[in-house]
């Protein structure tokens, strides 16, 4: 009987060696393997972050990968994969009764089914529904799911939760979700009568399966989990169990009891980020960084030999950064700046820094498309720069370049011949290694978690580190999410620009907005138009980047270059596109929000961003940022009509305000309780919930990590063993943070 404990994932496993021959099931969490004939080891996996889903019922090899991809490998992760919103299906209500705009469920039996293609878009099909129940009649549609006909028959009974819209002179509900009553009684316990969890899903997935899974899973493990909180903490703040937090997050049984789980998990969320800054800071105190030269020229040569001058706050910026590179400590800075503002060069002048002392840095954007643009950006404008007697060096590295490029790089990287490398997350993966990263850039940083900041960080002995982002933040929260940064702020935009003018255009004037934008590109100018999905899907009846592209270039604007870009083309092909649009070559961009981030031409002028009301007002706001960045009187036309109220105001936020500070604000106002998702939009860090829902949280969490650090600034005790192995799982960099 022994306790052995293995490497990642770390399972703590207590080891049997016995005789007879047990059946085992390793979805109970043992495992069990022959020595030899007679005996064999069975082995208890006590951790839940050790029992991989593969081995769950329903689940296999092949639905595990469809997991994996949105991070779940674990039955813990499992549990932590909250659900994206609720939606409360617990009344049930009857077609009579029904009120339009409204997500509601009636239970009712189908009398006629009929298939047909769309008006619109022929490749699209519709599935129509007659239904009806004691109170009256309503039609149902469904686009591009013809498989339905199998499920849906006439007079089958069905529970339907959707949104009724008015259709012509009656209302129909249009891709409503829909259950089959027969189906079986487990599942209409979870799916309505009751408040329903909806995650987020790739489309392989459905939130049926989802929910019967996790479900099952519950009954399973939960009893297993254990506890990571400190009891007297819990008591103290008043704070449920893990297991009925867990529960209640999935299936809660009233709002109030979602509630107090909700307050538990966010508590346990930013408690463990608190701790490892908390960490970070007593090493911190003792950690040596690089202290930078600074060379007295070198910020009149970089101004001299860029074709602008630098606005006041980028001078300011640029001093606070010499100021803390020039330390020995390690420089830990947020600058944030609206679209436009011109964060890039004051992160180039930071890089100047580290190559003018011999040190390599290292610029890691969140899309290929930015990376690449920066990389050309960087290159050109320090081409007449050298370091150490030769030219400075500047590479990108992307996933997608060649496997012998990418060697060469890796190779020069660890010699020291690379000054500045540019790159996507590759940056930060195995097998990337600096000779001497003294600065580390994070550019866009709401696109990444605080892990990827971290492993970035890792790659260098303490790096300086100058994280940049447009989307800020208010300060309560900044001081208690970035407690370990200090910000700078780009409060001007360059001299010259005009600001963009932003206007919302209903469907019916389409033609006036195309005019519009092909009069501007008459005078040279160009245009972006903007979908907000590639291709048609099953679920929206919406326009797609694809589809109108073909319209467009072929038909309304078939005088023009037309070019089409969206995530899923090859990068090659993508950069191809982006450069000869830069060139000025294309006159219109037809675009989904791949070129969300950063990309940077001066001559766009429009931009027309269809099904507006489908867009986050923040992305919005750093669409627009697309344009407006040269001398032009640049235009965003918004076409869309709001399909909520809140959608409305978003619309209405863009419209009447230009300022990216108070365009943040409004988000976080109009964003109600319950609404999780959107996190990382605004640059926090990779917590499964949403801090924004509850800052007193934030600040109590704050405080208790900062006094149990204060009793065990290892966390070594006892008791404090379950925190220290999450933690370990969490963050790739904890050990190095607890070492003495
Ligand atoms: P962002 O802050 O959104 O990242 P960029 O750094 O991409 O903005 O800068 C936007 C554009 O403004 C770039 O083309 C850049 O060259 C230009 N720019 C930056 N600073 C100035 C300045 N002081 N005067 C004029 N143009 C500038
Ligand atoms: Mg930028």
């Amino acid at each position: 009987f022994v306790i052995i404990r293995a490497g990642k994932p770390r399972p703590y496993v207590i080891v049997l060696i016995v005789k007879p021959a047990l059946e085992v099931n390793p979805n109970a969490g043992l495992f069990l393997w022959t020595v030899y004939p007679g005996y064999c080891i069975i082995a208890i996996v006590n951790d839940l972050s050790a029992i991989d889903i593969r081995y769950l019922k329903g689940v296999g090899p092949k639905r595990a990968g469809l997991f994996n991809k949105l991070g779940v490998y674990f039955v813990e992760d499992l549990f932590y994969y909250f659900p994206r919103r609720y939606e409360d299906r617990s009344r049930i209500s009857s077609i009579s009764r029904l009120r339009i705009g409204e997500s509601q469920t009636v239970r009712v039996r189908i009398l006629r089914t009929y298939e047909r293609r769309s008006f619109k878009q022929r490749n699209l099909s519709v599935f129509e529904a007659l239904v009806e129940d004691t109170t009256g009649r309503m039609p149902c549609v469904w686009f591009n799911q013809p498989y339905l006909r199998n499920y849906l028959k006439a007079g089958t009974e069905v529970v339907l939760y959707g949104r009724p819209a008015i259709h012509g002179k009656s209302f129909q509900m249009q891709n409503p979700e829909y259950e089959i009553v027969e189906d079986d009684k487990h599942a209409a316990n979870l799916n309505y009568g009751r408040i329903v969890p909806v995650y987020s899903l790739t489309e392989e997935l459905s939130q049926r399966m989802f929910r019967r899974l996790i479900r099952a899973c519950l009954d399973e493990y939960l009893p297993r989990m254990s506890e990571i909180l400190p009891y007297d903490i819990r008591k103290r703040n008043n704070l449920l169990n893990i297991a009925s937090s867990i529960l209640n997050m999935h299936f809660p049984q009233d709002a109030a009891s979602q509630g107090r789980a909700y307050k538990r998990i966010l508590f346990e969320e930013c408690f463990l980020l608190q701790l490892i800054f908390g960490l970070k800071r007593q090493k911190g105190a003792k950690v040596k960084g690089t202290s930078h030269r600074i060379e007295e020229d070198l910020l009149a040569r970089f101004e001299d030999s860029l074709p602008f001058k630098l606005t006041s706050s980028q001078k300011r910026v640029i001093q606070e950064i010499r100021a803390d590179m020039s330390l020995p400590k390690p420089m830990h800075r947020l600058l944030q700046g609206d679209v436009g503002s011109g964060k890039t060069i004051v992160a180039l002048y930071a890089c100047l820094i580290a190559a003018s002392n011999g040190y390599q840095s290292a610029f890691m954007a969140p899309t290929e498309l930015l990376a690449e643009q920066h990389y050309q950006n960087i290159s050109s404008q320090l081409s007449a720069f050298s370091c150490q007697g030769r030219a400075l060096q500047v590479r990108l590295l992307v996933s997608a370049t060649p496997k012998k490029e990418k060697e060469k790089i890796l190779k020069d990287l660890k010699s020291g011949e690379i000054d500045i490398l540019v790159g996507t997350h590759a940056l930060i993966q195995m097998g990337v290694e600096f000779k001497n990263l003294s600065l580390a850039v994070i550019d866009e940083q709401h696109k990444f978690g605080v892990h990827q900041r971290l492993s970035m960080l890792a790659k260098g002995s303490n790096p300086d580190c100058l994280i940049m982002t447009a989307t800020p933040i208010p300060r309560t929260l900044a001081m208690v999410i970035y407690s370990d940064l200090d910000v700078s702020t780009l409060d001007e935009l360059p001299a010259g620009r005009l600001p963009v003018k932003t206007c919302l255009i209903q469907e019916e004037k389409r033609q006036w907005v195309y005019d519009f934008a092909r009069r501007n590109i008459k005078e040279g100018r160009q245009a972006y138009i903007v979908y907000p999905i590639i291709e048609e899907s099953e679920n929206l009846d919406l326009k797609s980047a694809v589809s109108m592209y073909e319209e467009l270039s072929q038909d309304v604007f078939k005088e023009f270059k037309v070019e089409l870009i969206h995530g899923r083309l090859k990068p090659q092909k993508r950069s191809r596109i982006m450069r000869s649009f830069k060139e000025g070559k294309t006159d219109i961009l037809v675009s989904t929000v791949v070129i969300e981030v950063g990309v940077d031409v001066a001559n766009a002028s429009v931009m027309v961003i269809e099904h507006a009301e489908r867009f986050g007002l923040s992305q919005l706001h750093q669409l627009r940022g697309r344009i407006g960045r040269g001398q032009y009187e640049s235009h965003c036309i918004l076409i869309g009509s709001p399909d909520s109220q809140e959608a409305g105001l978003r619309l209405k936020a863009m419209v009447e305000e230009n300022d990216g500070f108070k365009i943040a604000q409004r988000d976080l106002e109009l964003r109600g309780p319950g609404e999780f998702f959107g996190v990382r939009q605004h640059g926090l860090p990779e917590l499964r919930v949403n801090p924004l829902e509850d800052i007193e949280q934030l600040h109590i969490a704050k405080q208790e990590a900062e006094s149990l650090l204060k009793l065990d600034p290892g966390l070594s005790q006892r008791q404090n063993q379950g925190l220290n192995r999450v933690l370990r799982d969490r963050f790739p960099d904890y050990e190095k943070l607890t070492q003495a």
